[in-house]
């Protein structure tokens, strides 16, 4: 008899434990891809900058794993400049639009609410680029200095309260990079938010070209914009990192969540 009651009350404790989780299922599971990425990168580029690209593809690929979302991945902007409008996000991985159409459609692109992740020498320019624009949609200056060789480095993190940076430790050690310098900073941008900056500990930073003090922002967003700024991509070293590569799939995320168009995760 006793036996009995205890089989009745897990019997019971079950189900009510299983009606209460039917209410409040925790997963949602994306029935059709929701929207499209596309993958911009140079194959004549340097070869650190294309073992880099080739190795974010993969990245992106993985993310893209039950068709999440789909992408195309191209190294002739300029056949897409007419349909960018069909891509949530814009991946650029060491690569600017060269040429004055791809620029002009990049610039319509972005003015209207257009998505951008950019990676290390997407975000490179000097006294030669002659593109005004590009410095106003990164809120920085040109190009200043660089550490060498690529080595790892200790980052913190300015605000653990973006999307972004919410998951990261407060500082990390991210994998061999070649990391720049911008003159004038991008903090110097009123709407500009950096996330993730060098930490002065570092300086010296470098073993032949030794970086030895200034302000240093590897990651940030400008807010006129729906777009983020990743200054690591040099070598093949950029995907080894758990925490780094959480930090890429979270303004990944975080940049197509913005969609005008709308929240693609909201569905
Ligand atoms: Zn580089």
């Amino acid at each position: 008899m006793k036996n009995l009651r205890f089989i009745l009350f897990f019997l019971i404790t079950g189900l009510t434990l299983t009606m209460q989780a039917g209410d409040n299922y925790p997963a949602r599971y994306a029935r059709a891809p929701r929207f499209r990425a596309l993958i911009y990168f140079e194959p004549g580029a340097e070869e650190a900058h294309v073992q880099f690209d080739r190795q974010a593809i993969t990245f992106f690929h993985k993310l893209s794993y039950g068709e999440g979302f789909l992408y195309d991945v191209t190294t002739n902007f300029d056949e897409y400049a007419g349909r960018l409008g069909d891509y949530s996000v814009i991946i650029m991985l060491n690569a600017l639009p060269g040429s004055a159409k791809g620029r002009a459609a990049f610039e319509q692109y972005m003015e209207h609410g257009g998505g951008w992740i950019g990676f290390h020498a997407s975000g490179y320019n000097d006294r030669s680029t002659g593109w005004p624009w590009l410095n106003k949609f990164l809120g920085c200056g040109t190009f200043l200095c660089n550490n060498w060789p690529p080595q790892p480095a200790l980052v913190r993190c300015e605000t653990r309260r973006h999307p972004v940076t919410r998951t990261l430790p407060r500082e990390f050690v991210v994998p061999a990079s070649e990391f720049y310098e911008w003159s004038p900073s991008p903090r110097k941008q009123r709407n500009v938010k950096v996330l993730l900056s060098i930490s002065p500990r570092m300086y010296p930073f470098g073993i032949k070209d030794i970086v030895t003090g200034g302000d240093f922002p590897i990651v940030w967003t400008n807010r006129d914009y729906r777009m983020i700024y990743l200054n690591m991509g040099h070598g093949d070293e950029s995907f080894i990192d758990a925490t780094q590569n959480l930090l890429f799939t979270n303004a990944f995320r975080w940049v197509v969540s913005r969609d005008p168009k709308g929240n693609p995760f909201d569905k």
